[in-house]
């Protein structure tokens, strides 16, 4: 038999958690597992690793598989990232069913999990006469939807609080306890927790296809080997319409839309203290400029544009153009010139519900197998998307009975150098973020295995000079803590190797 850490190594296993092991049934001939599993959840987004830390609360067998080397890598990375108040959903629709109480589920995951949540608020702003009936609309879902608190202001009111808004302003929706995450860091943090409570994660791992076993059981090939599994939930986000197709549904299509954000350096954090959205308009664009959870500004996101594949983030200048003009029109003195970065994501419709609600339902095989098509706000809607899996899992025949021990609470591991020591605390390795090596270290050890792992859970590279100095070290870090040449070290996993040419 193989030594079990070099084949999770190999597929890409989560390092972190000792669960992975597999030591039940065990990972043996570079076989991803032999293990049967009760529930398989594909795709580690917001959505499946919120899933599985609920699903970790009871007595079955678990896994994620997901083809990135870590969660929360998919659309999840490229959101705006703000737990929305339940005002942007139709009353009546999925969406807002299971966008009520988020904000109650973030504050309590926010605590157990130890990651960022911050509230700030918000302003749908009445730029012009013809915004007023969309901004009002919002208003009375919000109170359909069950929210309270929303107060109209004049314009007047709005500069005072907002002094750089467009002075033309007229009038805006108030409304305080909008949160705001980075959802790639929230992600590792459900992953983390469920795998601490016997969940196993299978990471850098494509599913390729599903079959059904006479005996009851599914296999899903993956790049990696095979796994079998009772139920299966496709969390796969925008590639779910893929993966229904490899279950025998055929009848699903994702319309593709994407938007684009521009992020501004920290040094501009206070210029805007609550999100600024237009609040009226054409629907089919969202203008925003806002507050993140670490401290930037961020706009976007211009009307959405049809992307060529699930793949097509590109920014065009055209976009670029679009977002920094819409953004001044609710800051007339954006500081373009001190934008970071730039980035694009890309969110889906289904054809199953009307009006772009969420479709989240059975196979039309086996109740056994649930499809999630989520588009926006799926990180607002995650907690509530869990629960509601949760139920149609048990529907479907899965006998949940919870754990005695289970572990709401996870250590924030980079605390570790505090005791031990164990890496040098006190070196700088990202100057604009103020990353020392010891929290590099302990990313590292936690399971970051590429650059944007490291960045997601650091902040590394994420501040003014966008890693121009700290990159070059985190590879070589990675490099000495993975045992792999420089040159195997990837931005985001296999083909975006970041140094080419090397002896
Ligand atoms: C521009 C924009 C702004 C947004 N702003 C907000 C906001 O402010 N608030 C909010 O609540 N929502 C917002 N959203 C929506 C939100 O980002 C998404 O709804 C959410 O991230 C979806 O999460 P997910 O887990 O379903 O998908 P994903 O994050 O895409 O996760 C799916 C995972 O499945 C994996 N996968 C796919 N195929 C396979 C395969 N064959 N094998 C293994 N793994 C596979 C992928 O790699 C991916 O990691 C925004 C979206 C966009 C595009």
């Amino acid at each position: 038999m193989k030594n079990i850490s070099e084949d999770r190594e190999k597929s890409g296993i989560f390092p972190f958690n000792s669960a992975c092991d597999c030591d039940k049934e065990g990972i043996r001939d570079g076989e991803l597992s032999k293990a049967v599993f009760d529930v398989v959840v594909i795709g580690a987004g917001i959505v499946g690793s919120m899933l599985l830390r609920e699903l970790s609360r009871f007595e079955c067998e678990i896994a994620v598989v997901e083809q990135f080397p870590q969660p929360g890598f998919g659309v999840t990375k490229s959101s705006l990232s703000y737990i929305h108040r339940n005002h942007f959903n139709p009353p009546g629709t999925l969406a807002a069913k299971l966008c009520a109480g988020a904000r109650k589920a973030f504050r309590k995951l926010s605590d157990e999990l130890r990651v960022d949540y911050k509230e700030t608020g918000e302003f749908l702003l009445a730029l012009e006469p013809s915004h007023i009936p969309q901004m009002m609309k919002r208003k009375q879902w919000g109170e359909q939807n069950g929210e309270t608190g929303f107060r109209i202001m004049k314009g007047s009111e709005v500069l005072r609080r907002e002094p750089e808004v467009n002075p033309a302003v007229l009038s805006a929706v108030y409304s305080s306890g909008h949160g705001m995450i980075y959802p790639p860091e929230w992600a590792f943090a459900l992953v983390e927790n469920a795998c601490s409570n016997g969940a196993h994660a299978f990471f850098g791992t494509k599913v390729i296809g599903i079959a059904g076993n006479d005996d009851g059981l599914f296999t899903i090939h993956t790049g990696n080997g095979t796994i079998r599994s009772r139920f299966i939930v496709n969390a796969a986000g925008n590639k779910a319409a893929k993966i229904a197709s490899m279950t025998g549904d055929d009848g699903i299509e994702l319309t593709l839309s994407r938007g684009t954000f521009a992020i501004f350096d920290k040094i501009h954090s206070s210029l805007v203290r609550n999100i600024l959205y237009v609040g009226g308009g054409d629907p089919a664009v969202s203008q925003v400029v806002g507050p993140t959870v670490s401290g930037n500004l961020i706009l976007g996101l211009g009307s959405f544009k049809t992307p060529d594949s699930t793949e097509d983030t590109k920014v065009t200048r055209e976009s670029l153009d679009e977002i920094i003009a819409m953004g001044r029109d609710i800051v007339p003195d954006l500081p373009v010139t001190d934008i970071i970065t730039f980035f694009a994501g890309i969110k889906s419709v289904n054809n199953l519900e009307e009006g772009g609600d969420f479709h989240i339902g059975y196979s039309d095989l086996s109740r056994r197998v649930i499809h999630l098509l989520i588009g926006s706000p799926g990180v607002t809607a995650s907690p509530g998307i869990a629960r509601h899996v949760i139920d149609l899992l048990s529907d479907g025949g899965l006998s949940l009975v919870e754990k005695k021990l289970f572990d709401s609470s996870r250590e924030k591991k980079e605390d570790d150098w505090d005791k031990g020591q164990k890496w040098p605390c006190g070196r700088i390795v990202c100057r604009c973020e103020n990353v020392t090596e010891a929290t590099i270290q302990n990313a590292i050890e936690r399971g970051a295995r590429t650059i944007d792992g490291v960045k997601h859970l650091t902040r590394a590279g994420m501040g003014r000079c966008q890693g121009g100095f700290c990159e070059g070290r985190i590879i070589r870090y990675l490099s000495e803590a993975l045992g792999i040449e420089p040159t195997e070290i990837t931005k985001k996993g296999e083909g975006s190797e970041q140094i080419k040419g090397m002896e």
